[in-house]
């Protein structure tokens, strides 16, 4: 048997008439960029998530750049994220010309651990942004706590977290703003790129929907902005899919629910779910002993698995200069060392889960 990551083909085929006769309207009009799709797409994410506004934009790392810039954030100002994440989160702040900070994560959420984030606070601290990693919501009324104790400015990094919910809150809600990432590997997913902005404060929505189109206003360029906009094609499907969405989650949480119970007494373990959270799996991600070596063997098996991430970030490369190194944040290192990602996706079948999980019990059985 072969168990896919991920099927993307499979969602198109089970929506296909939906989804060209929406692109082909759009291409029919001649509308293309800010028409109606996007505006209409605005207003039913908006009533979809519970957040008065919502904006399109060209990506997930836009939502947040745009997010922080229109929070305040800029050259001379620092903002704290999670260590564990995907690169373009710190990315964002560097484009906006911050500092990126780090404080350590949660052992079991992988979360950014807020007991940790007035530590890692300095002087010139202006936002939060934290990752709701995999689906699972980050710990936000500590979060939001915090931040307004010290007047700093919540960005959420929602980009895996559509539909996920803190407290029967929409994740990507509940701070200054919450970016999203509609890539066509998340829960939501466009046939390109695209991302969106969430907030309740209409000054932060405006300038957000501002910098998107160049800063122009009145006809004139009054803050140097950006190309972001999300297009008209990518928002006439994002329609369709909103529509199906939610019974697309269930189905992710149902196969989450029957990862775990046939993966009791296996060896590894299963995600945890906070009280005070709605998981939405956009990934399935287990805590394993050697971890390469079961990848490697599950890879001959026919089952292909990811890792998110192998790094911290602050390991990588290209951050080198940011001043931190090995033994910062043991927690955030030891996720990189012992997670994998299983398939996960709504069309996955039973039957594809349990030669998965079967093929893991037989691995660590064998060897332990
Ligand atoms: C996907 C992702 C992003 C970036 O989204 P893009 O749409 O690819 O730009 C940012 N942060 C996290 C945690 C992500 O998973």
């Amino acid at each position: 048997m072969k168990v896919k990551f991920l099927d993307l083909r499979a969602q198109y085929e089970s929506i296909k008439d939906e989804i060209d006769s929406a692109v082909k309207r759009v291409v029919e009009s001649g509308s293309y960029i800010l028409g109606e799709n996007v505006s209409a797409f605005e207003r039913e994410a908006a009533s979809c998530c519970g957040v008065a506004y919502c904006a399109g934009v060209a990506s997930g790392t836009d939502a947040i750049l745009l997010g922080l810039r229109a929070c305040g954030v800029g050259p001379g100002d620092s903002v704290l994220t999670a260590p564990f994440t995907f690169t373009s989160t710190v990315e964002a702040i560097l484009r906006c010309g911050a500092e990126p900070l780090f404080c350590d994560i949660e052992a079991d959420t992988f979360n950014m651990d807020a007991s940790k984030i007035e530590g890692a606070l300095k002087k010139n601290t202006r936002a939060v942004l934290p990752v709701h990693l995999y689906g699972h919501p980050a710990d936000m009324d500590m979060i939001m706590g915090i931040a307004s104790f010290r007047g700093l400015k919540v960005v959420e990094d929602a980009a895996q977290a559509f539909g996920a919910e803190y407290r029967g809150k929409k994740a990507g809600t509940c701070g200054d703003a919450g970016a999203f990432s509609f890539f066509p590997t998340k829960t939501l997913g466009a046939l390109g790129d695209a991302g969106m902005a969430a907030s309740a404060d209409r000054g932060i929505y405006e300038r957000i929907k501002l910098l998107r189109a160049h800063g122009l206003a009145g006809g004139e360029c009054v803050e140097s902005g950006y190309n972001s906009r999300l297009d008209e094609i990518q928002a006439a499907v994002l329609r369709v899919k909103l529509k199906h969405v939610d019974g697309w989650i269930e189905k992710r949480r149902r196969a989450a629910r029957l990862y775990s119970e046939l993966l009791k007494d296996s060896g590894v373990s299963c995600p945890v779910v906070k009280d005070y959270a709605r998981h939405s799996f956009n990934y399935y991600v287990i805590k394993c002993d050697r971890r390469d070596e079961l990848r490697h063997y599950l890879g001959m098996e026919g089952i292909a698995t990811g890792v998110y991430y192998p790094k911290p970030v602050y390991l990588q490369k290209a951050f080198a200069g940011l001043g931190y190194g090995a033994g910062d944040f043991p927690l955030a290192e030891e996720a990189a060392r012992i997670t994998l990602a299983l398939p996960i996706y709504p069309e996955i079948m039973p039957e594809e889960q349990a030669y998965a999980a079967g093929k893991i019990k037989t691995f660590y059985g064998g060897k332990r």
